[in-house]
């Protein structure tokens, strides 16, 4: 089976506890917005007996891929696209697809496990009762680090309840924990940055004196430093705050390398470098310092 992005890939391997191998084509660092399939991962995809994606636009240059696969008869499951939409946020870029960023959202993300625990139990209706038992644990695990987000993120002060990253990745993420959100680019990566844009948030940083400003993992930080440049033009220090996980996780093997990993190194991040409290180590004192 093949997982397109690495958050997909990680419900897929929780869920199935080990017992179906899923490849995942995007990995660490890759901007699935732009990510242009080789015909080798043509090949792989066409060739897999199930893919699990994300949906909703964000494997931009994959969806007429993941079409033909679908037409083959195979089973394609997109994670965003088993939620209701009214649950989802819009997207001005695409007017037929929601906001693709759901896994920011992990009660989202946790409810949207469940498509994957249903193609799961079809495709190997013998472990059915396993994988219901494993998306259980997995949405406790779930909850806890959406606790935990709740809690910590509410220690940030007023003024510096600003998220501001170079796309727009986290409006479910602000959503869910009352951060506000703002970013360089739009939901997807495709556009270039304005200038009138980054004018407008260095006067933003300036004004409420927010404290950092954040880079993502999958997208160059030219335009985040931009800002930190622009801000200092004005006589006001922002921080770089830090690297997020935004739209692929961190390197396999780690910590940050899991969905769980990767949100509690966002919200430990984001929470330490705006003045709020987290430990260091985050909820699970496994994120590396
Ligand atoms: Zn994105």
């Amino acid at each position: 089976m093949i997982a397109t992005v690495g958050m997909v890939g990680d419900v897929v391997r929780e869920v199935s506890g080990g017992r179906v191998r899923a490849e995942t084509l995007i990995g660490e660092g890759v901007d699935p917005h732009l990510f242009r399939p080789t015909r080798a991962d043509i090949a792989k995809l066409l060739g897999a007996d199930a893919v699990f994606g994300n949906g909703h636009r964000l494997e931009g240059r994959m969806g007429d891929v993941l079409e033909r696969v679908r037409q083959s008869g195979k089973v394609v499951v997109l994670l965003a696209e088993s939620l209701p939409r009214e649950k989802l946020r819009a997207n001005p870029d695409y007017p037929d697809a929601a906001d693709p960023h759901v896994w920011m959202d992990p009660a989202l993300w946790s409810e949207a496990a469940g498509a994957a625990e249903a193609a799961l139990g079809r495709l190997v209706p013998e472990s059915r009762e396993v994988f219901a038992g494993n998306l259980a644990r997995f949405r406790e695990r779930l909850a806890r680090l959406d606790a935990y987000a709740k809690e910590a993120i509410a220690t940030v002060p007023d003024n510096a309840r600003v998220l501001v990253t170079a796309h727009d990745a986290f409006a479910y993420f602000g959503a869910r924990y009352g951060l506000e959100v703002e970013s360089i680019q739009g939901l997807s990566t495709e556009a270039e940055a304005n200038l009138a844009a980054i004018e407008e948030l260095v006067g933003k940083l300036v004004r409420q004196r927010v404290p950092a400003v954040f880079a993502e993992t999958s997208v160059p930080d030219r335009a985040v430093r931009a800002l930190i440049e622009g801000a200092a033009a004005r006589g006001h220090q922002v921080a770089l705050g830090g690297n997020l996980f935004s739209d692929a996780m961190g390197r396999p093997g780690t910590y940050e390398g899991t969905y769980e990993g990767m949100i509690d190194h966002n919200v430990t991040t984001i929470v330490r470098a705006l003045g709020g409290q987290a430990p260091a180590r985050g909820l699970n004192g496994r994120l590396s310092s």
